[in-house]
């Protein structure tokens, strides 16, 4: 609940204007309660109205994408780009093609981006788009061709020094060759305008294990800070077998931890000894089978087909790398009632609102995925560093640098938190020093 008139006067108007946007409304309150501690310290935020103008979205572009199937049928889909905030640099945020996509959580994403790349200490401004396309059970050429079409309209509003896609649900190094390939064609123009690009053709090394590992850093920093140990031993449970998930625990399982569950949209697998991540790969990376098929090759884990159900077990570390409010109250009491040390966001808005306010009150320690999972974004910088310099990195010397920027971050907003004695409140701290950032770059730069 708010407490400053001003910040209730903001979101009362945010939430009538934006009704039914109940993703972005979500975004917008977690992020107000913790400004709302602050506020009073700072009345020239309030006299310059700086919180309804970073409430607004500098644009917002909604357009249609028709392509034609395999079946020579014309189909129509939603295309969007959420060009959330350029304070501090151009546009980045990734592109998410998924049945579920609408503007709500188009504008929580990039809501949600801006922060997370002001923190990284990147100059890099907050986006987001993609489409209600599913390319699940699509062909390639589907895909390809759903994707050029994305690009026909997309192009005109993007590019390296203004808006800068990358990947996200949906969208891996495939589509996104696709997409940079008619970009390129149709602008004439061959520069790094998207991240997550084959590495053949400029893309960067470690990008694919960035979010994944840069999460793992990211918690392994927190744990040595607040427990004095590590990954090594622990029991640990992620949620998704996606590009994050598969990352997040392969790190996880190479610092020494047990990865004992995963899941999917269609369900999750358990094992007590850990998984065998080699299966998950082969059966998620290439061929999109449902998790299911583990069971196949491994027959000691055990399948349940509701994949919320994956929090009932007992472990150390919970990442969820899946979805938006993928893990709920209920979820997260289990997890409390079975002493897990920490809730890392792999995704973006994983846990619910009740759910972090249940985890808060029980000194939980809990990493949001605004900073938790800024490791793709830090690594889509570098890929662009790399572009520019048409010179390739080592896959050493990035994962070292992700390292040191995951955990240097960590320490920036731990010393945020502690300066208002919330010592292990990670949310307060990365939206508190998130929003100073881009409030400061806002007040130099004038009323636009
Ligand atoms: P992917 O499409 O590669 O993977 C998503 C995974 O989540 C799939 O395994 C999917 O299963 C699963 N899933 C979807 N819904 C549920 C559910 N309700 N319960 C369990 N599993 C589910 O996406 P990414 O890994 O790229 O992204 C995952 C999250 O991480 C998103 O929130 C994204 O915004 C965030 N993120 C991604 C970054 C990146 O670099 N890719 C960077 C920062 C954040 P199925 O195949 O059945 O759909």
């Amino acid at each position: 609940m708010l407490k400053n008139e001003y910040l209730k006067s903001c979101y009362r108007a945010l939430s009538q204007r934006n009704e039914h946007e109940t993703e972005f409304l979500q975004a917008a309150l977690e992020l107000l309660e913790s400004v709302d501690i602050i506020i009073d310290e700072y009345p020239h935020y309030e006299k310059m109205n700086i919180i309804e103008r970073i409430l607004e979205p500098e644009r917002i572009i909604q357009f249609r994408v028709s392509w034609m199937n395999d079946k020579n049928e014309v189909c129509v889909n939603r295309g969007y780009r959420v060009q959330y905030n350029s304070l501090k640099g151009p546009y980045k945020g990734g592109l998410r093609f998924h049945p579920s996509v609408n503007l709500s959580i188009m504008k929580f994403l990039a809501f949600e981006q801006t922060f997370k790349n002001a923190l990284t200490s990147l100059s890099l401004g907050g986006s987001k788009g993609g489409s209600d396309f599913d390319p699940k059970g699509k062909s390639d050429f589907e895909i390809m061709r759903f994707s050029q079409s994305f690009i026909s309209e997309l192009y005109r509003h993007i590019g390296p020094d203004v808006d800068i896609p990358a990947g996200d649900i949906g969208v891996g190094q495939k589509e996104i060759g696709y997409m940079y390939g008619y970009y390129k064609k149709i602008c004439n123009e061959i520069t790094g305008a998207f991240t997550g690009k084959g590495k053949r053709y400029g893309g960067s090394l470690v990008r694919k294990e960035a979010t994944g590992y840069g999460l793992c850093y990211f918690v392994d920093e927190v744990l040595k800070t607040f427990h004095d140990t590590g990954f090594k031993d622990k029991k640990v449970i992620v949620s998704g077998s996606g590009n994050v998930a598969i990352y997040a625990a392969e790190k996880a399982i190479e610092l020494g931890a047990q990865v004992i569950a995963m899941s999917d949209s269609s369900g999750y697998i358990y094992k007590r000894g850990g998984i065998d991540l080699d299966i998950i790969k082969k059966i998620k990376e290439n061929k999109s089978e449902r998790i299911k098929a583990y069971l196949d090759e491994d027959d000691k884990a055990t399948y349940g087909n509701t994949p919320s159900d994956i929090w009932k077990y007992k472990c150390d570390i919970a990442m969820p790398c899946a979805t938006q409010n993928e893990l709920d109250y209920k979820s997260a009491l289990k997890l409390i009632n079975n002493n897990v040390m920490i809730v890392a966001e792999g995704a973006n808005m994983p846990t619910t609102y009740k759910a972090v306010e249940l985890l808060k009150k029980h000194n939980v320690l809990y990493a949001p995925g605004k900073a938790a999972n800024a490791g793709g974004v830090i690594v889509s910088g570098l890929e662009m560093a790399q572009n520019t310099s048409r010179y390739a990195w080592s896959f050493k010397r990035i994962d070292s640098k992700l390292d040191s920027i995951m955990r240097e971050m960590f320490h920036e907003i731990h010393r945020t938190s502690k300066r208002y004695d919330r010592e292990k409140d990670l949310l307060f701290g990365a939206n508190v020093l998130s929003f100073h950032k881009i409030a400061k770059a806002m007040m130099e730069q004038g009323v636009l």
